[in-house]
């Protein structure tokens, strides 16, 4: 996979706008965290600035990864839909000062770049949209047992029945 790198301040000035699509197995850090290596990555990323005038790029990322569930250990399906505001400073010490300015958790301030690493950030996108702890709501096995008992039962009330036995 090439890299992809653009001029971060450059491409804010003059609102330009890139997208585009990356097979989840491009992304080595990405793929450590999941189950298996299926499926691509939509992305755009968005130049512009914001009401104070602060260079702003609009990251959004999607797709579905496979996990892999902390339970059971299968591989399940989880959609990515992320998108995130990223104001570009000069340097470490503007970006805590329009930080500070803004106090907006919502939106991150880094350092930019005349050499900004896009797949790095859409990867990191990705990396933060990801559960902490992945779990099936319902584990494959388990949702085998509960069919198989779900048969057998007339009603809820007799499922308590038998459960009181
Ligand atoms: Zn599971």
């Amino acid at each position: 996979m090439n890299a992809f790198v653009i001029d971060g301040f450059e491409f804010c000035r003059l609102k330009e706008r890139r997208e585009g699509e990356i097979a989840v197995s491009d992304f080595a850090r990405l793929v450590e965290e999941l189950g298996n290596k299926s499926g691509t990555l939509q992305w755009s990323l968005q130049g512009g600035a914001d009401k104070l005038d602060h260079p702003q790029l609009t990251l959004s990322v999607s797709g579905v990864v496979q996990l892999r569930c902390q339970r059971c250990l299968a591989p399940f399906a989880f959609t990515i839909a992320s998108e995130s505001i990223l104001i570009l400073a000069k340097d470490e010490a503007s970006a805590d000062e329009i930080d500070d300015l803004l106090a907006d958790d919502t939106i991150d301030v880094i350092v930019g770049s005349r050499s900004l690493d896009v797949i790095g950030l859409i990867e990191d996108e990705a990396l933060l949209a990801l559960p902490i702890s992945p779990k099936h709501a319902t584990c494959l096995d388990q949702a085998t047992a509960d069919a198989l008992n779900n048969t057998k039962a007339d009603s809820p009330f007799s499922v308590l029945k038998n459960l009181k036995k």
